[in-house]
């Protein structure tokens, strides 16, 4: 079985490349459940927003048939350019109600990682998280807050925006949890669920609730307020539960077929949150490697197979855990404000991860020899390696940028005039929202979506309702070439 197959794996691609994909993907065995004997939560008690029981239901009393589809797409380790592209290309193939495009969570492990494409992922509004700085498993303290601290120095992304963690092989223990509580982290992603235990995110409160074969759904995992976002497990014909990158297990056409059943399964059922786990370096043009063109496009055949079903948000892990502490019926998800797509009409180009500040980033040559790396970054350049004794270093002399604070969102963010260009309610941003029901016909109830331009300083709010023709010409234009130029 490949759960359990792929543990400890690790491939090597062309050394040109400069990175090791290792595979993350143990899980319980073949045919074994999962659920705990003894968890008890009480929900009289346990209470949203602040904590959630595992549960199969819905949030917030909601039934199944007013439930929200979510998907979650999730990449694990270096963020580099090819991998980012094939990313962006399988984002294209997602498409939510209320017209945005998806998003998604890239878990960044730091060796090999481009931090300017980091701050670009996070710019185009999608969820950066920590997946230590040298991708161990069972990571010590350090390998989490590192990955932190250089996440935040060299691609700027805020320190209080990086909530997640995923650990490197899945190889998770209680000491990890109750670490990541300490640290201050919102929620972990390395848990595995199958039939019996396919709960929607829920807080430790009362313990983990899932991968109790490995012996710690008890006291050890007692963390108040933390989050756990199961990785729902797809299951093949023959039953085995498959998890991370399914379209190594068996030829394309019978994985698209697997995740279209099991798709179906929580679409027609109890509607908690299904995933594709996706290690980008296995669908990435390598010299060596299998064409990946197949598996690419099974993957986005799923992505339109799921897009045209009603109710289908693709989202986030913050996203998602945004809905289930707040939950809310499926006809009122497109209001949420984290639902929106919006770009911040910055005025000019500063190195932000935005379109155009391409010119403006640094390239830092750091070690020589066989040790030698360039560090390419928007903001300070290292002095050292990045090691785990030495996560960040002071910046070369007359090197005098810096990461935004953090009062000052990333895309708002001169690094080199070290200014924040969002200081108060004049921020304007270009809403992307599209009308409900021009995405999925009559599946759909007619929505509010507009496009225009507002003032948002913290993108909390409504936006305006009026909807100008030659403004959705352009936002449709704009959604055009982008997706031309992702797709190659
Ligand atoms: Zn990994």
């Amino acid at each position: 079985m490949k759960l359990s197959s792929v543990f400890l794996v690790s491939l090597l691609v062309p050394a040109f490349v400069g990175y090791v994909a290792a595979q993350d993907g143990n899980g319980p065995p073949a045919g074994g459940t999962s659920a705990p004997t003894s968890y008890s939560c009480p929900s009289t008690t346990c209470k949203l927003p602040a904590c959630n029981c595992a549960s199969a239901t819905p949030p917030g009393g909601i039934s199944a048939q007013q439930a929200p589809q979510f998907v979650t797409l999730t990449l694990d380790d270096a963020v580099q350019d090819a991998l980012l592209n094939t990313t962006y290309h399988l984002l294209s193939h997602t498409k939510n109600p209320n017209g945005c495009q998806g998003k998604a969570t890239f878990f960044v492990s730091i060796q090999y990682t481009n931090f300017h494409l980091v701050t670009q992922w996070y710019a185009n509004g999608n969820e950066v998280a920590d997946h230590t700085i040298n991708h161990v498993g069972s990571p010590p303290p350090e390998e989490i807050s590192g990955c932190h601290e250089v996440l935040s120095t060299y691609a700027g992304i805020n320190r209080g925006h990086v909530k997640g963690f995923r650990a490197p092989f899945l190889n998770y223990t209680a000491t990890t949890l109750k670490e990541l509580g300490q640290q201050g982290f919102t929620y972990d992603s390395s848990a595995t669920s199958l039939l019996d235990d396919a709960w929607w995110p829920y807080t430790l409160d009362y313990g983990l609730a899932n991968d109790c074969y490995l012996g710690f759904c008890n006291e050890q995992t007692k963390i108040p307020g933390f989050w756990e976002i199961p990785m729902a497990a797809t299951f093949d014909a023959t039953s085995q539960p498959h998890l991370m990158d399914p379209y190594l297990d068996a030829a394309p056409d019978l994985v698209l077929s697997w995740l279209k059943t099991n798709f179906d399964r929580h679409y027609n059922g109890n509607r908690a949150p299904f995933g594709v786990y996706i290690h980008p370096v296995h669908l990435g043009p390598y010299p060596g490697l299998p064409d990946p063109a197949p598996m690419v496009n099974m993957i986005t055949s799923f992505f339109d197979y799921a897009s045209s079903k009603a109710d289908v948000w693709f989202v986030t892990n913050q996203q998602l855990l945004q809905y289930v502490q707040n939950p809310v019926t499926k006809d009122k998800v497109g209001e949420q404000q984290y639902m929106q797509c919006h770009e911040p009409v910055v005025g000019k180009p500063i190195c932000n991860g935005m379109s155009g500040d391409s010119s403006l980033v640094q390239s830092c040559n750091v070690g020589s020899g066989l040790s030698a790396v360039t560090y390419n970054t928007c903001y300070q350049c290292p002095s050292q390696l990045i090691t785990l004794q030495t996560p960040v270093s002071p910046a070369p002399s007359g090197d005098n940028r810096a990461p935004p604070p953090d009062d000052c969102d990333t895309v708002w963010w001169d690094p080199i005039a070290k200014t924040c260009l969002c200081t108060n309610s004049s921020c304007s941003y270009k809403d992307l929202t599209q009308p409900i029901n021009i995405v999925k016909g009559s599946a759909q109830p007619a929505g509010t979506g507009s496009n225009g331009t507002t003032s948002n300083p913290s993108g909390s709010g409504a936006f305006p309702t009026t909807v100008a023709p030659f403004l959705l010409f352009l936002v449709v234009l704009t959604f055009s070439f982008v997706a031309m130029d992702n797709c190659v």
